[in-house]
């Protein structure tokens, strides 16, 4: 039986988008409640019943979420230009080899906009 899993993360942080030209209001430092969607797929334990724990996860995140909550993206290696798009391939390209089963990162800076990256 194949399932998919999904675990959902909030990170606090503040960014701003240095390649939009003056003006534009994300251009602006500013800050945004994320939420972060980690999504597992796989092949299911037969006899466990589950793909994996959901506390391996969040044990996964925990090293990603200690280096962006509460702080500001611009700031951390990698995201100098920290776009949605670029902190869920930010998020993707560190969970992987944590997270075999990784298959989609999804980063909503609202609650009607959200990126998503699969890898690709
Ligand atoms: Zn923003």
């Amino acid at each position: 039986m194949k399932a998919a899993l999904t675990r959902t993360f909030q990170i606090e942080a503040a960014h701003r988008l240095p390649r939009l030209p003056k003006g534009h209001k994300c251009e602006r430092m500013h800050g945004h409640s994320f939420q972060v969607e980690v999504r597992v797929e796989g092949e299911c334990d037969p006899k466990l019943g589950w793909l994996m724990d959901y506390a391996d996860i969040k044990a996964a995140f925990h090293p990603l979420h200690e280096q962006l909550d509460h702080n500001c993206l611009n700031e951390v290696p990698g995201l100098e230009n920290p776009t949605s798009e670029v902190l869920a391939k930010w998020i993707w390209d560190k969970l992987k080899p944590a997270l075999p089963l990784l298959t989609t990162v999804t980063v909503a800076e609202t609650c009607t906009a959200r990126a998503e990256y699969r890898g690709e």
